[in-house]
Formats: C-alpha cells, structure tokens, sequence
C-alpha cells in the first residue's frame, strides 16, 4: 500500500509515519478519500510558512493550513501560551460560570471589531458561528417583538460551513443535494462573479454592485416584515475567491437598513488580517449588525469560533428578570481555556508584528505575482483581494474537477507547496508573514503546476 511510499529510508521510521490500519480508518472530510488513500498527501510538523512530511521534506504552505494559520505556523508565543494554559485549567465552563480568558479575549476581539460590535460570543468552528448567528438573528426580532420575521437569506455560491443553518443559506449544490430537507424559508441572492465584466480583476471588480438590489426583489415578493437576516460573506472564499464588487456591501447594507432587515457578514476566512484589516467590514466601510468569525482568531491552533454582535442586538436580549437565562443557546467548549489563552496570544503577536498592516502593505506585490500566471496555458480567469489569490482552470471533459485534484497531487508532490482547489480552481491563501521571495517561489511553482496539468 501506499504507505511504502511515506517510509522513505526503511530502518528508523520516522515520526508521523502511520500503520496500514490508521490510514484506512480515517473517514476523511471533504476529501476523496480512496484518490488520496492510494497516493497520500501527509504532513506530520510545521514551522512558519511550512510544512514538513514525515520524511522531514518542506512544503511551502500556500494556503495557511486551511486558511488558519494567517501568523504563520507554530509561532512561540501562541505555543507556549497553550503550554501554560493547559497547565493552569483544563476546562472551564461557561454555562453560569466563568474563567479569566474568556472575558479577556471577547473584550480584546470587541475592541479590535468596527464601531458598536462590542459583545462576542463563543463557539468552536465557523459552522457553529454560523448557526449561532442565524439564531441570534432570529430570536432578536423575538425579543422586539417581530416574531413575524423568520425568513433567512444567504446567496449562490456562498459557503456558510456544514451545519443544517449554515448549508441552507449557503449557496454551494454538492454540500446540499444529498442531505434532505434544509431550513424553510430560504432565499438565496444571485452570485456576484460575472466572468464576462469581471475577469482578471484585482480587488473589488467595478461591475456589479447592481447584485444587491436583488434583495429589495426578495423584500417585494416576501415583504419585509417577514426577513429576518441577510448573510454574505465579503469575499467568497471557498468557492473561489470572489471579492465583493465595489458597492455591493454598502447598497446591500442600505437596503437592509431600510427595511429593518440584520446583515451578517460571515468572516470565518476575511477575519484576522486575510484582506489586510481585522476585518473585512473595515476595509469595505461597511457596519454589519452580527459577523462571525474562526480560523485566524486562534491562528487554527485550537479550535474556535465566535459572533460578535453590535450593542442593539445584544441589548435587546438584556430585559426581563436578571436571573433568566436570555440566550438558549451555548456550546460546552464555548471559549475553552486553551483556545482563549490561543487567541490572546494570537492577537498579541498581530499587534506586535502588525500583520494586518504587513498584508495590506504586500497585496500589490502579490496581486501582481498571481496576475503573472495569466498567460499560463488555458487559464480562464484570475482573482486576488487581499492575500488571496484564484486561478480557473478548464475541467477536462467528463470529468470536473480532475484537473482541480491533479494540481494540488502535483504541486504537492512534485513542486513542494500545498494549495487548495474548489473545483478546477486553484486556491492561494498564504500566511500573512509570506515573503517576497517566497511569494516568487509559490508563483512559480503553481505556473510550473499549471503547465503540467494542461
Ligand atoms: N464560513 C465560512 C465563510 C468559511 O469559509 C468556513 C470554512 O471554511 C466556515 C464558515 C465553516 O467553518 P468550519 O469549517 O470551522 O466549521
């Protein structure tokens, strides 16, 4: 089996090297798992812009783990204040008591969040944000007494993670057909990515702001007094970066304005530095009432996620007897010891080193190194915003997505960098410390890449 091909070397075996029977029980996620089972893709220790194999080969990550690691891997501070935590308290709960951390870390995220967003609930992963946001929607309009308004609205192509919530409002086919019935009530906005007027744009294309009037369609076939929440991420990411037109989020949030209608931006990828602010809402000037967020706030060394809600949200729960619970709704591992001593750390080290800054400073430089590739054979389109880039490819005939997987088997493999694919298209999200040779280096093995699998 294929594990011959991992223990290089024979004698010493070295670590991470797996048994035939690890290999085989691992039920993988969102992979597929007999391609992957036959030539696996292992990755057994990592330091700042790698990964190493068990065979103690790097591989240059191009795309923070899963869009986690924005600082990089395995950074000291955030190490060692996991050590220290985990020696201190292991778990704590959060249901009618509390722990240090937890209170530290939401006001840390609340003053790094926009304007009035200043109370921050927690979860573990950005599925759970996602949900938990929906709901927060949902009962605020029962707590103001417009229990009428139930309806949700994602869009086509959005990804809202993998809960029954957040798969309704998404907007991705694959993640939904095969599960049954979705939440009621769901509508969906149309894409924002137009080929046609879009291609090979850097940042926020100019052309299609006009998407979001489709709401004010929604408002009229529903009415208003039945939507209860609008969810968008501000840039699609797992379905292939698509950056918000110019304008889009601005008309999208006066149309909710004016008709009393939440506006969640869902920045479990934008959050943390991706697109060179804490979030994406500031960087688009844009205040939406609830965003959620994941990934980067622990720099993906400990699961977590969390809401962050603006102050008339959050205080239209806040009546009643003070010895009611006013939110039915909370996780055991909401704001675990370890992944809030990890998110402290992992702010700490975006102040010190100023990483949002360091992003948005390198975005030209990168937007102009994926943009290299657009002459590379077949290549469709490009897009990059922020430390983000995306490059379509054409599917072979038959066979979608094909071409997609051979890219990153090959990349991997042959060239020593770990990208992503969504389909036949190549995803590059590289931590935010990624130097200019290294942007070089990554660029040039993805063109090499590019050239093989056409
Ligand atoms: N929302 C967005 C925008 C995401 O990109 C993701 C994951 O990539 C999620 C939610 C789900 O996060 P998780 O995989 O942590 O559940």
């Amino acid at each position: 089996m294929a594990l011959d091909e991992m223990a290089l070397g024979g004698g010493e075996r070295p670590a991470g090297e797996l048994a035939p029977n690890d290999l085989e029980a691992f039920w993988m996620p969102f992979t597929s798992n007999r391609a992957f089972k036959k030539r696996p893709r292992i990755v057994a220790s990592a330091k700042d812009m790698h990964y190493y194999t068990p065979d103690g080969r790097a591989v240059l990550d191009g795309c923070s783990g899963l869009w986690c690691t924005n600082p990089g891997h395995n950074r000291e501070p955030i190490v060692a204040a996991i050590q220290k935590a985990a020696g201190e308290l292991d778990f704590g709960p959060t249901f009618q008591f509390g722990h240090p951390g937890a209170f530290r870390l939401a006001s840390r995220i609340a003053a790094l969040a926009p304007g009035d967003l200043d109370h921050v609930f927690f979860c573990n992963s950005g599925s759970e944000a996602v949900d938990t946001a929906l709901k927060i929607a949902l009962a605020y309009h029962n707590a103001t007494g417009n229990s009428s308004r139930t309806r949700l609205i994602g869009r086509e192509r959005g990804y809202h993670g993998v809960g029954f919530g957040g798969i309704s409002v998404g907007g991705m086919v694959a993640n939904r057909r095969t599960f049954g019935t979705m939440l009621t009530g769901v509508d969906h906005l149309p894409t924002t990515y137009d080929r046609k007027n879009q291609a090979f744009t850097k940042g926020e294309p100019e052309y299609g702001a006009h998407f979001a009037d489709e709401l004010e369609r929604l408002v009229g076939l529903h009415d208003a007094s039945t939507i209860a929440a609008v969810i968008v991420e501000p840039m699609a990411g797992s379905t292939g970066v698509i950056p918000a037109p110019q304008g889009y989020l601005k008309r999208l949030r006066e149309i909710c304005d004016k008709y009393g209608i939440l506006l969640i931006f869902d920045e479990v990828i934008t959050g943390y530095g991706r697109l060179g602010y804490a979030f994406a809402a500031e960087r688009y000037g844009v205040q939406p009432d609830l965003i959620t967020f994941a990934k980067g706030i622990t720099a993906g060394a400990v699961p977590m996620g969390g809401v962050i809600a603006r102050k008339h949200v959050h205080d239209a729960f806040m009546k009643g007897p003070e010895h009611m619970v006013e939110l039915f709704h909370g996780y055991t591992y909401s704001a675990h010891p370890l992944a809030c001593a990890a998110g402290l750390a992992t702010l700490d080290l975006y102040r010190d080193e100023d990483l949002f800054a360091r992003a948005k400073a390198l975005e030209p430089y990168w937007a102009d190194a994926v943009m290299s590739l657009k002459d590379k054979p077949g290549v469709l389109d490009i897009r990059t915003v922020g430390i983000t880039g995306a490059i379509d490819l054409p599917a072979r005939e038959g066979l979608p997505g094909q071409r997609g997987y051979e890219a990153i088997e090959r990349a991997f493999h042959e060239e020593g960098v770990m990208i992503r694919t969504a389909g036949d298209t190549m995803v590059m999200t590289p931590p935010l410390i990624i130097s200019n040779e290294q942007v070089d280096e990554l660029i040039g093995k993805v063109g090499r890449v590019i050239e093989k699998v056409m």
